[in-house]
């Protein structure tokens, strides 16, 4: 298994790729990719990303069966079997890198801004599970001046999310966190550019990015 600094490598080159037009993932899926991959998988990377329609983790990094061990979720919560889906690839397949994925406009994380803002309580419990979720990473964030400012408030809430996200993944579980210490993973944090289609790794990256 490759280790985590290549793994990462390999998700910026095919995100480059991807916001580029230019992608290689109808040659990966072919039939004999799939032929290999019957008895066995060695997922490189785990992304944790949101369910929107618009960020598919294997598009927008242009990788192809096998690759990619993917978890989706509304507003890229962490909740106990979104832990225990991560631990499984790290035990299982020695996975090294995980990537929480958020991304621009999101729906969940507009959600529970607005809920913050005008509560209502016409919630069916199971969305709130999810609003309860993103509520403490972002609730801070109004008491600041950016409750003024729409657009700026819901881009620091979802990096504020993402952080959350990924911070819970590195202590919210004795394997993982063993799994960090020993230098045998690595998590990271990005938001993904519905704009752009560009995927920026601003969490967790050596050097204090
Ligand atoms: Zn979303």
């Amino acid at each position: 298994m490759i280790e985590a600094p290549e793994a990462l490598r390999r998700l910026q080159e095919g995100n480059d790729r991807f916001a580029a037009g230019v992608t290689a993932t109808q040659s990966l899926a072919h039939h004999a990719r799939r032929s290999a991959l019957t008895d066995r998988q060695e997922p490189f990377a785990i992304v944790l990303g949101c369910s929107d329609s618009r960020v598919p983790a294997e598009i927008v990094f242009d990788q192809g069966l096998g690759d990619l061990f993917v978890i989706r979720v509304a507003g890229n919560i962490v909740a106990s079997s979104q832990i225990g889906s991560v631990e499984f690839a790290v035990e299982r397949f020695g996975t090294p890198l995980v990537v929480v994925l958020g991304h621009s406009r999101c729906g969940a994380i507009q959600a529970t801004l607005e809920q913050l803002l005008r509560p209502t309580g016409d919630q069916s419990p199971n969305l709130r599970s999810i609003v309860d979720r993103v509520r403490p990473s972002v609730a801070p964030l109004l008491a600041t001046d950016l409750r003024h400012d729409h657009d700026t408030l819901v881009r620091h809430a979802v990096r504020a999310n993402v952080r959350v996200s990924a911070n819970h993944l590195r202590y919210g579980s004795a394997i993982l966190e063993t799994f960090v210490r020993q230098r045998k993973l690595l998590v990271v944090g990005a938001e993904y550019s519905l704009e752009t289609g560009r995927v920026d790794f601003f969490d967790g990256l050596e050097g204090g990015a």
